[in-house]
């Protein structure tokens, strides 16, 4: 990190720059200790890393690259990455409070999909369509151009990668807007990304607020595709700009996700599942499975054990191995998770774990909130509806299939579901009538590269990940040879 008072730089071409916005503080929500001023790009400094993205991407050195060696460079981007995954860690771990040994986990999932989306990249084929006449059809796949990339705080080692790499996979530019709470991942991969022999200019990070910084980004012209993740009202200001000069955009947006356990689970499973599809990084992933749906006859026993288990975990800093729950990312965000909580109960919802911040002296500096489990709700209540995006839980009874399925669907959300049972045939029905972009049967949050991720309704449009990963990043043309 850089010392007190220097200001940390963004990156333009292949120029580091301070920018004429005014510098921002990043905060370690751990020990409320400042980690670093930033730079902030203004407008002017926006329109000139797009233009400089623009004029990259259209010279012959990049577009004409042919895709192995853009491969190659992919590649050594990933080989970077994983030679300083220990100190991405710990950056995104001071910036968001996430847990190490997550941050070490993530460090190695951006490698990883650099290295998926390089052997796309290289392996990707075009298609030649069935002739109607007395010619050769083809379609091709091109870049859209210049990629704005706009992400959030809570995964920024793997949200900011497998957007970037895909879209460089691609052929496209990009020009990234990090969260104003974990700006410098991105700046640190982009640095490694010239030392891999990426082309100045092909990628572009402008750290800022997103008022200021990201809706310049959004506004510019010359941005034809906006790559956004995060919450649901930023994505439709987004997409009505967008629409404007008809940009493209995918977005990956907020989730209030239903999580499923019949009563003839193996039980003991579907209790670690839904502790860890809801409190693993504090409740602050967008697949968070927070609404549980356990079957009456089970009820009061599951969710008492589950009660029992939540109040054992160990709440402590990011950095101590022992610690199975960290703080939330901000100061900001812990109130606000703590007044939606307040707001439950003024709703009538019961506090069965939870339902504050700790009562332990050696926390008391950082953004704690204990995690929560809320019983007496309603599917229909504001905790239920909202997403909280911390460590809340809120469990219901059902009685019957067509019940829980209605209530699972009853979302403006569709992100993600779980299903915990021992009746293949049953979990097949709800997984395929649960309105969501990924279903979990007897696991939760299991995360691959390989497979296409995404919402369905207000959890977003557009996937990435897996080979549609890479259609996002890409217009089909159609190419007629008279024969
Ligand atoms: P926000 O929507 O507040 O911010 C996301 C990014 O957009 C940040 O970089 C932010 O900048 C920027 N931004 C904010 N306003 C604008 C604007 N008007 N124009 C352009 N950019 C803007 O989300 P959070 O950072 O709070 O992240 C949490 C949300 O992200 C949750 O709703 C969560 O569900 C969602 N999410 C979705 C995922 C998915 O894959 N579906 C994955 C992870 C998170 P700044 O930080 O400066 O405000």
């Amino acid at each position: 990190m850089h010392g007190d008072n220097a200001v940390r730089p963004f990156l333009i071409g292949s120029t580091w720059t301070t920018g004429e916005g005014q510098p921002f503080e990043s905060i370690n929500p751990a020990t409320g200790q400042r980690n670093a001023l930033i730079g902030s790009a203004s407008k002017a400094d926006v329109d000139r890393a797009v233009r400089t993205a623009k004029a990259a991407q259209a010279s012959p050195e990049w577009r004409q690259m042919l895709p192995h060696k853009r491969a190659a460079i992919l590649h050594r981007i990933a080989d970077l990455i994983e030679a300083h995954a220990e100190e991405l860690a710990d950056a995104q771990m001071r910036q968001n409070g996430k847990l190490r040994h997550e941050c070490v986990a993530q460090a190695a999932g951006g490698a990883a999909a650099y290295r998926y989306f390089a052997s796309i990249c290289e392996t990707m084929p075009s298609e030649v369509a069935p002739s109607r006449g007395d010619h050769l059809a083809m379609v091709m796949y091109e870049p859209y151009g210049v990629v704005a990339a706009i992400t959030p705080w809570n995964s920024p080692l793997t949200l900011e990668s497998q957007k970037v790499a895909a879209a460089l996979a691609a052929g496209n530019a990009v020009v990234l807007k990090p969260s104003e709470f974990t700006p410098t991942i991105s700046l640190s991969v982009a640095a490694l990304a010239l030392e891999a022999g990426l082309p100045p200019g092909i990628l572009n990070v402008v750290t800022g607020l997103g008022l200021e910084t990201g809706s310049a980004l959004v506004a510019h012209p010359d941005v034809r595709l906006i790559s956004f993740t995060g919450g649901t009202a930023t994505g439709k200001a987004i997409a009505r700009e967008a629409a404007g000069r008809m940009a493209a955009v995918a977005l990956e947006l907020g989730g209030k996700s239903p999580h499923i356990v019949f009563a003839d689970a193996d039980l003991d499973k579907a209790l670690q599942g839904v502790l860890h599809g809801v409190f693993s990084s504090s409740g602050q992933s967008c697949i968070a499975g927070t609404r549980l749906f356990v079957e009456r006859g089970i009820y009061d026993d599951f969710v008492g054990r589950l009660a029992d288990a939540t109040k054992a975990l160990r709440v402590g800093p990011p950095d101590e191995p022992a610690s199975q729950v960290a703080p939330l990312s901000s100061f900001v965000h812990r109130d606000k998770v703590e007044s939606m909580v307040g707001m439950a109960r003024e709703d009538g919802a019961t506090v069965l774990a939870g339902g504050c911040r700790p009562d332990d002296a050696r926390l008391s500096n950082g953004a704690y909130f204990l995690p929560t489990i809320l019983g007496n709700v309603a599917n229909s209540a504001r905790i239920c509806q909202q997403e909280v995006f911390g460590p809340v839980l809120c469990v219901m009874p059902f009685d019957d299939e067509d019940d829980l399925v209605a209530q699972a669907n009853d979302t403006l959300f569709g992100l993600a579901a779980g299903v915990w049972t021992r009746d293949f045939p049953k979990a097949w029905r709800v997984a395929r009538a649960v309105e969501a972009g990924t279903v979990w049967i007897n696991t939760y949050k299991t995360l691959s590269v390989s497979v296409p991720f995404g919402g369905f309704k207000e959890s977003g449009t557009g996937r990435e990940k897996g080979f549609h990963g890479i259609r996002t990043y890409q217009e089909a043309k159609t190419v007629m040879v008279g024969l």
